[in-house]
């Protein structure tokens, strides 16, 4: 146990519901996530509260093959673990935060009022558009893998096929079955007509408190039926709750009906398209072999449930796709650093937007990391997709939009000096630029005058200013070079970030570092997309859907001056640029010449109101 325990570096905790009264389900399923995880070497840990643990659990573990060392139980090691999945049923909001103080934390199947709180949210069984907001994930193909998936076709064609002579039912609600549904619907079916020549099977849970009855008339009643999944598809109709065995009961080609434990499996059963038990009493003189005919003269198929499964290729089980985690959240926003829980406005496959209360900022938080690479192909491929030019081809463009930007820098520090004796602006400005690339700002610096050097990730770039342009440039990230002998603590009078302040994932170290470079009074100058443009008025979700992989912050200018206030730099201009017409919601459309009056219109409105796609931030340190 204290060897395992101790090398939890990117460990995972799965915590079940296993209150009372909240059925074995949520318990079932971590057990199987846990042991699936564990065949993948991945590890993975069940934690159960003391306080829940009941003799029935222990003996449920125990029937499971449930190896005890997997068991968590050392609570002040909750921060070691990388990744918390929380299969709660309903989490009151205490609890999420409790949690995602030790770690990023998934919500499966989560129901209850906080989900926006989560980092992730996955959901199985809750159907899509059933609550807001829509998970990362909603997958119901998750319940079966591609081992299962093909036993339950193989079971389906065997059940087409085959003669039955006796018709079957089986009444399951769970291990647990609270509100007794199990026992009340096989007296029902008891009493019917023709039931005595029906083959009916009350499957009572190993957590039910119904132990002490052992007869109904007609019923034959079972404890445990192993391997329950793959058995399924012996039975002509199924009667639970809504949950993982309705649809296992489907895939495995039988007829389901439900009864309701709660007003909220009602709802979701409706919502998934599923039967109602009731039209099986509706009438009290119901001849069952009737019922069963009119059933299998139509199959029922939850149209939800359907269309999601096979509309879907992909064959991913949840243990496979809980093993390719690598989560990368803020536990506090990465511009101010504030670090109050914050609401998600925007959820997809692979990352969570939220955005900070006190800055303003819209953050990502990703649940696999973003799959790319700083290097040639970079400037090239994916250039050329965005922009329809290589980043060299379009050198010359970049390198003129340049000379505009250099232009409002040396009139702020013009008016700077005239302003402030005290600032000596040294003969030549020396110059920083971030994330260089290919050099073209870099080139129009040096025929401005001053005294430029750079730094990029690529390379390959990092070659060309250094060997075509002749200007000295390091190979690096930003600030993880700041031992270097290069950047020397206040010894920049401008530095720039061109499009490239959004792919750091902590923006406040970027700025800390860039304040310390900076010589009093010196000038931070960056461009980065707008949320507030109008792509992102029109639809914040759509624009985000849209933004890069590797984009972790997206501002907007009125952000911005909150941000970088906190940061301590003075805002001295701000350029909305990146006006495109035809990006407007009615008569864009109408936009896509240049040349039209409705083009021409459009582009007014977008520079009057400031509704461009991107912006530029001119800010200065303060001059002690
Ligand atoms: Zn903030």
């Amino acid at each position: 146990m204290k060897s395992d325990q101790s090398a939890l570096a990117a460990g995972i905790l799965i915590v079940p519901a296993t209150e009372k009264g909240r059925g074995g389900g949520h318990l079932n399923r971590c057990i199987a996530l846990v042991k699936d995880l564990r065949n993948m070497e991945r590890e993975v840990f069940l934690y159960l509260p003391q306080k829940d643990r009941t003799p029935q659990i222990d003996n449920l573990l125990k029937t499971k093959d449930f190896n005890p060392g997997w068991l968590f139980i050392n609570e002040k090691f909750f921060d070691t673990f990388g990744l918390i999945i929380l299969d709660r049923y309903q989490t009151p909001l205490n609890e999420i935060i409790f949690w995602k103080n030790h770690a990023p934390v998934i919500g499966i199947d989560e129901g209850g009022s906080f989900r926006d709180q989560f980092d992730f949210l996955i959901d199985i069984l809750i159907p899509q558009k059933f609550i807001k907001p829509s998970a990362n994930i909603t997958s119901p193909s998750l319940l079966f893998s591609k081992e299962k998936s093909q036993i339950s076709y193989i079971s389906r064609s065997f059940l087409k096929n085959k003669e039955q002579q006796e018709k079957k039912i089986l009444i399951t609600f769970g291990q647990e079955d609270t509100a007794g549904l199990g026992i009340k619907t096989a007296r029902k079916l008891s009493v019917m007509k023709n039931s005595q020549n029906m083959d009916i099977t009350l499957l009572r849970g190993a957590l039910s408190d119904n132990s002490e009855i052992k007869k109904i008339n007609n019923i034959k009643i079972l404890e445990a039926i192993p391997n329950l999944a793959e058995r399924l598809c012996d039975y002509d109709i199924v009667i639970t709750h809504y949950g993982i065995t309705a649809y296992e009961a489907l895939f495995a080609g039988t007829n389901v009906l439900l009864d309701h434990p709660t007003p909220y499996h009602k709802k979701l059963a409706a919502a998934a398209g599923f039967l109602d038990a009731g039209i099986l009493f509706k009438n009290k003189t119901a001849d069952l072999n009737r019922i069963k005919i009119i059933l299998e003269q139509k199959p029922l198929y939850s149209a939800w449930y359907n269309n999601s499964l096979y509309s879907k290729n992909e064959n991913e089980s949840l243990a496979e796709l809980c093993n390719n985690f690598t989560p990368m959240v803020n536990k506090r926003c990465p511009v101010c650093g504030d670090d109050t829980q914050e609401n998600s406005i925007a959820r997809f496959k692979d990352r969570t937007y939220c955005r900070c209360k006190k800055c303003g900022i819209i953050y990502m938080n990703r649940i696999i990391p973003p799959p790319i690479e700083y290097e040639k192909e970079y400037f090239f491929e994916s250039y050329k997709k965005q922009y329809g030019k290589t980043y060299l081809e379009d050198f010359d463009n970049i390198k003129n939009a340049a000379k505009r930007r250099l232009k409002i820098i040396s009139d702020i520090s013009r008016k700077e000096t005239q302003k402030n004796k005290n600032i000596l602006i040294s003969e030549i400005p020396s110059l920083l630029d971030i994330g260089c690339a290919y050099g073209p700002f870099l080139a129009a610096a040096k025929e401005e005058g001053y005294s430029p050097f750079g730094i990029d990730p690529a390379k390959d770039a990092v070659n060309y200013v250094n060997e075509k342009l002749g200007i000295p440039a390091v190979q690096g990230f930003f600030s993880v070079n700041q031992n270097d002998a290069n950047f020397i603590p206040h010894s920049f009078n401008v530095i720039t970030l061109w499009f490239v302040i959004e792919h750091f994932t902590v923006c406040l170290i970027v700025l800390n570092e860039i304040k310390k470079l900076l010589k009093p009074g010196g000038i931070l100058a960056f461009s980065t997309p707008s949320f507030s443009g109008i792509s992102g008025r029109t639809n914040l979700k759509n624009f985000l859907s849209e933004s890069p992989c590797d984009h972790y912050t997206v501002w907007s200018p009125k952000m911005c001056r909150r941000a970088l206030l906190s940061a301590g730099f003075k805002i001295k201009k701000i350029e909305v640029i990146g006006h495109h017409p035809e990006r407007f919601p009615l008569l864009g459309k109408f936009a896509n010449n240049k040349k039209s009056f409705i083009y021409w219109v459009l582009l007014a409105v977008s520079r009057i109101f400031k509704l461009g796609d991107t912006f530029e931030v001119y800010s200065q340190t303060a001059a002690d």
